[in-house]
C-alpha cells in the first residue's frame, strides 16, 4: 500500500491569521510547511500524505530579530543562516548563532527557519527511510506499526530529537510563542517538548509558533554549543551539547547543560556543581554527564562510542565557552 500523497495544494496566506483560517478549515488535512526542508522529505518517504500545504513564508513580521529589549525577540520565519551570520546574534547569543551554523549544509539553512528547526519531526534509522524500505521491515511504532525497532519490547517511540537550536535554546532560558483560534500562548521551551518520538511536541494540530523569547543573557554568562555528525558538511547530529554557565570573580555558577539526539526530548545533566573554575570541576560536571546520558540505536553511530563523546563535548564546550583554542 502506498501511502505518498499523489498531489496536494499549497495555500500562501499572507498573515498569521488567514494561516490559521486555513489550518481551521482542512483539520487534519493540512500541515504547515515554512522552508520544506524537513517536511518535503518526510512527505516523499511517506511519512505525512496531507492534501493542504498551508506555506508560511509569505507571513510578514515572522522574520524579525529584535535584540533590543530585556527580552530578544526571533521570529519563527527567521532563516537558519541569516540567525547564524546575526552580527547580534553572534554577539549576545554566540552559542545560538554557532548552532545555527552547524545545522545541515549552506542550501539547506537558507531554506531552513528558526520555527521549522524547532518543530522538526524526531528522527530513527527506522523511520527517516524511504516507504519501501519500511515497508520490507514491517513499519514500526512512529508510522504505521506496532513494533519499536530500538528498544524491541517498548511500546513507545523512541526518535530522537535532533534539532540543534533546541538544546541551546533550553539553557538560554528561551519560550515559544504559539497562535491559535484560541488566542496567543506562551510555554517554555521544555515545556513544548515531550518524550515521545512519536510526536515530541504539545503544538496543536491548528496552532503556529510564531515567535522564539529568549532572555537577555548576564554579562557573566558564558555559553557554548558542541556537536558530533558523520560528515561536518550536512549531517544531523548524532549528539549534540550546550552549555551555559555564569562566570564571577573566577567562581562558576547556574552550570546548566543539556543534551539532545539521545531520546525524544533534550535531557538536562542534573546535579552540576558550582564553586571555582578549576579542572576538578569539570572533570565533574564531565563524569556526571557521561554517567547521566545513554544514547540509543536511534540514531546512526555506535552507542558505546557515542556515550564516550559526552564528557568529550562537555570539555570541548566549556573550552568554547572560556574562549580556548582546543574548542573546535
Ligand atoms: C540533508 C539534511 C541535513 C539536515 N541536517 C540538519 C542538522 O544538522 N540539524 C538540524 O537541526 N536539522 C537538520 N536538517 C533539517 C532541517 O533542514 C532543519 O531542521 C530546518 O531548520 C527545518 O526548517 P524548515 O523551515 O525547513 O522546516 P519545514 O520542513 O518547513 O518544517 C518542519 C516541521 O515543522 C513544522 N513547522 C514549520 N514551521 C512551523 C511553525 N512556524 N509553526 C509550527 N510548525 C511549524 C512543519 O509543519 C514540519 O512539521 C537537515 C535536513 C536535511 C535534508
Amino acid at each position: 500500500m502506498l501511502r505518498i500523497a499523489d498531489t496536494f495544494v499549497v495555500e500562501r496566506p499572507r498573515t498569521v491569521a488567514a494561516a490559521l483560517a486555513l489550518l481551521d478549515a482542512h483539520g487534519d488535512k493540512a500541515r504547515l510547511v515554512a522552508g520544506g526542508t524537513d517536511i518535503l522529505v518526510n512527505i516523499k518517504h511517506g511519512l505525512h500524505a496531507p492534501e493542504v500545504l498551508v506555506d508560511l513564508k509569505a507571513i510578514d513580521g515572522l522574520r524579525v530579530v529584535d535584540l533590543e529589549g530585556d527580552v530578544f525577540e526571533l521570529g519563527a520565519l527567521v532563516a537558519i543562516h541569516d540567525l547564524a551570520r546575526h552580527p547580534g546574534v553572534q554577539a549576545a547569543l554566540p552559542s545560538l548563532a554557532r548552532a545555527a551554523g552547524l545545522i545541515a549544509g549552506p542550501q539547506l539553512r537558507r531554506m531552513g527557519t528558526l520555527g521549522g528547526n524547532i518543530c522538526l519531526d524526531t528522527r530513527c534509522v527506522y523511520i527517516n527511510q524511504t516507504h519501501f524500505w519500511r515497508d520490507a521491515l514491517g513499519y514500526c511504532i512512529k508510522k504505521d506499526g506496532t513494533v519499536c525497532h530500538v528498544t524491541k519490547v517498548g511500546k513507545k517511540c523512541v526518535a530522537a530529537a535532533s534539532n540543534d537550536t533546541a538544546p541551546v535554546l533550553w539553557t538560554l532560558g528561551a519560550s515559544v510563542r504559539l497562535a491559535s483560534p484560541r488566542g496567543v500562548r506562551e510555554l517554555a521551551l521544555e515545556d513544548f517538548y515531550v518524550n515521545d518520538g512519536e510526536k515530541n511536541t504539545v503544538l496543536a494540530p491548528d496552532e503556529i509558533l510564531t515567535h522564539v523569547r529568549v532572555p537577555r543573557p548576564a554579562p557573566t554568562r558564558r555559553m557554548a554549543y558542541q556537536k558530533l555528525r558523520v560528515r561536518d558538511s550536512i549531517d544531523y547530529p548524532m549528539l549534540n551539547l550546550a552549555l551555559a554557565f555564569d562566570l564571577d570573580g573566577g567562581v562558576v555558577s547556574n552550570l546548566d547543560v543539556v543534551v539532545s539526539a539521545v531520546a525524544a526530548r533534550p535531557r538536562r545533566v542534573k546535579r552540576l556543581p558550582e564553586g571555582p573554575l578549576s579542572a576538578a570541576l569539570i572533570d565533574e560536571a564531565a563524569a556526571l554527564a557521561h554517567k547521566q546520558v545513554r544514547p540509543l540505536t536511534n540514531i546512526n553511530g555506535d552507542v558505546a562510542w557515542r556515550r564516550e563523546m559526552v564528557p568529550v563535548l562537555l570539555r570541548r564546550a566549556f573550552a568554547e565557552a572560556l574562549g580556548e583554542e582546543a574548542a573546535a
